[in-house]
């Protein structure tokens, strides 16, 4: 492990002038510290977001939507009386991140800004079709994912808060892959601004992803028999040594019946 330096911001002002090249934030560390032990990143400086008091918290925003600021940890996500009450499949998502250690340390900006293909944050905002607050600008879910590993965020830009809206119905189901609970394929369905969005996690090649005939089916007719012979194209879905794209296809659809039903 390279030695670097660390810094204790208290403003996101403050943390953005110390993330200068070769700098890194860290959130819970959960994703970051392993990778640095590793010896896969070797930054010159950590940033540590976490005692800026204004990355932290939950709040309804007009009605409408709920703000969830990117310190804020999987296990308050989980435990919040407003996440529950206005978008309850977000709470169940967040409960079923991991284990206890990591949901009290991992945090929401953290998950996805790292955009690990098998992560479960990142297909909620997509299936909601949130927007990602940062230092600089506002990023709509659409736009955020670039890749495995990879997002919009520039090198000095910081995650502030989460927007996400509140659906008029949305679920999570995911399959998860036993020893790690990450999502070997995880489907988050919403029904928002009178149609349907669909976000698959685990399963693309390239990360998340809008399951599009998922999408087309449910738009016709929202019911589990809507999904009986739709199915995504498996040549643009991921193989690995926990199943193959194949499979994969099979459990979107069959995941997604699940929870429709
Ligand atoms: C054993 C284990 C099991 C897990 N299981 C699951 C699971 O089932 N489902 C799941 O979704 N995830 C899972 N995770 C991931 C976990 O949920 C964390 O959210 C994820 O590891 C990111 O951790 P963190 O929030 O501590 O961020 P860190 O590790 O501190 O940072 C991760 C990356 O994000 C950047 N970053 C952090 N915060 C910000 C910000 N505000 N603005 C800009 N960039 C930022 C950092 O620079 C770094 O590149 C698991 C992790 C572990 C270790």
């Amino acid at each position: 492990m390279n030695n670097f330096d660390y810094h204790k911001p208290s403003t996101v002002e403050e943390a953005v002038h110390l993330l200068t090249d070769g700098a890194k934030a860290l959130a819970g560390g959960m994703t970051l510290l392993p990778t640095i032990k590793q010896g896969l990143a070797a930054p010159d400086a950590l940033v540590d977001l976490s005692t800026i008091e204004a990355l932290v918290g939950i709040r309804e925003h007009h009605d409408k939507g709920v703000v969830i600021g990117a310190m804020t940890t999987h296990a308050t996500v989980s435990s919040s009386d407003l996440v529950r009450e206005k978008i309850p499949s977000l709470a169940s998502l967040a409960s079923g991140i991991g284990d206890a250690q990591v949901r009290h340390r991992g945090t929401i900006g953290g998950s996805l800004a790292n955009n690990d293909p098998a992560a479960d944050y990142p297909a909620a905002l997509l299936g909601l079709g949130g927007s990602v607050h940062t230092n600089k600008r506002t990023i709509a879910a659409d736009d955020f994912f670039d890749g495995l590993f990879s997002t919009a965020l520039e090198d000095d830009e910081v995650i502030a808060h989460v927007h996400l809206p509140i659906p008029q119905y949305a679920v999570y189901v995911k399959f998860p892959q036993p020893a790690s609970r990450y999502a070997l394929v995880g489907v988050f369905i919403a029904q928002i601004n009178g149609g349907v969005r669909v976000a698959v996690t685990g399963a693309g090649s390239d990360g998340v992803f809008r399951a599009q005939s998922l999408e087309t089916a449910l738009n016709q007719n929202f019911s589990a028999a809507a999904l009986s012979g739709v199915q995504e194209n498996a040549a643009e879905l991921m193989s690995d040594l926990h199943g193959s794209a194949a499979y994969r296809a099979h459990l979107i659809t069959i995941l997604a019946q699940r929870a429709l039903n």
